[in-house]
Order: structure tokens, then sequence, then C-alpha cells
């Protein structure tokens, strides 16, 4: 098990990423990490115990959406490099995963060809890829994890920001999301206990539902 967390709204992101991962630390994990959307991408990730990553977050951010991770590998060895949240090359496509892409090595080696470059051992790895390159054909965040999802096999809950991009796209198929509405924005996770100080108000994507959160909601 891992766990993820998503938020958008009024507030800094960073304050709430970061007590939303130690919330979910029940949850067991090997490494974890924090990508903030704000006039950039900032990903900050470190293997180990969540205080090693608090040592190289900053203590704000201007960032007013973000996503994090606890991670569980399945694939690849706890390091830095194969903690989330994972990125395409230019870095403006971020994305957190709980689970397993079964079809990892084939979306790879096609991706390679086209010239991709990866960086990690992970199996999430080629799903920023693979966003990049629906963004790129025209296609929007909402449109472009939607077929992205139809190329994928196995379990998963994943989450994606992308510099441009409004709002935070994410779906799930087989392992847990649950979105929490406050009144000035929007949470997602794992578990509930993830965002509980800032809303009760929770609901429960089905398999292969979409979701957009953005600022109003
Ligand atoms: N399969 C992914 C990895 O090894 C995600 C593992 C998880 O659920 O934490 O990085």
């Amino acid at each position: 098990m891992c766990g993820i967390i998503g938020y958008i709204g009024g507030d800094d992101a960073l304050p709430i990423l970061r007590e939303g991962l130690s919330n979910l630390d029940y949850r067991g994990y090997d490494s974890a990490g924090i990508a903030l959307a704000g006039s950039s991408m900032d990903v900050y990730k470190k293997q180990g115990e969540l205080s090693a990553l608090t040592s190289i977050l900053p203590e704000r951010s201007t960032a007013t959406a973000g996503i994090g991770h606890t991670r569980w590998s399945t694939h690849g060895e706890p390091t830095d490099a194969n903690a989330h949240p994972h990125t395409n090359e230019s870095g403006d496509v971020a994305v957190v995963h709980n689970g397993i892409i079964e079809n990892y090595d084939t979306l790879k080696t096609e991706l390679e060809s086209r010239g991709h470059e990866f960086t990690s051992e992970t199996d999430t790895e080629v799903v920023p890829h693979l966003v990049e390159e629906e963004l790129a054909s025209g296609l929007g965040l909402v449109e472009a994890v939607s077929a992205v999802v139809e190329r994928l096999e196995g379990s998963y809950a994943f989450a994606v920001v992308a510099a441009g991009h409004d709002g935070i796209v994410a779906t799930r198929r087989g392992n847990p999301l649950v979105l929490g509405h406050a009144d000035h924005g929007a949470f997602l996770a794992s578990d509930v206990p993830a965002f509980v100080e800032h809303t009760r108000r929770v609901s429960y994507p089905e398999d292969g539902d979409i979701v957009h959160l953005t600022e109003a909601g």
C-alpha cells in the first residue's frame, strides 16, 4: 500500500500536502515526494522517512495546487530516482501512482522508440510520457488522461498535474481514491485521514471514473 494526495484551492498547497502525507504514513512507505504546480512545476522526492523529504522542502510556496505520494516499491528499488512524482523529460507533467501498470514494459519500449528517455525503473514513469504525447496532439488534460487510461493494463489510482493546464486530473481502477470537497478547494487521496482536518464532505469515484479537480471544486 502507499498513499496519494492532491489539493487545489486558495491556500498554499505545500503544508497541506506535507501534513496529508504524514496522515497517510500508517499505510507504510519507503519513499515520498511532492509536486507543486504553480508558475513552475517543482518536484521534491526522497527515499526514506518523510523527515528526509521535509528536509529538502521549502517552508512555504506560492503554489495553490499539487500532488504528493508515499511509495511502497513494486518496480525498482526504493531510491530518490524511483520515488514519485514522476515526470516527462521537460518536467511539465507530473504523476503520482498507487498500484501496478502490468503492460509498462511494452509501453516503455514503444515510447523509447519515439525518443522518450526514462530516468527510473518504475512502471509509473510511462504515464507522464504518454500524457505528454496526448497533450502534444492537442487534447486537454482530462481528454489526455482518458486516452492514456485506454492504453493501461493493471490496477491503479493516479493523479496528474501539467504546467499550463488547469487543475488536477485523477482516475482509478482497482485501487482506492477518495475526493474531499471543501468550501475553498478540493482534495483527493487514497484515504480520508489525508485531508480530514480540512473537510468531511467526501465522495468515492468508481473504477474508470476520471475526475477533474479545479479551484472551483
Ligand atoms: N508501482 C509503483 C512503483 O513501484 C507504485 C507503487 C506504489 O503503489 O507505491 O513505484
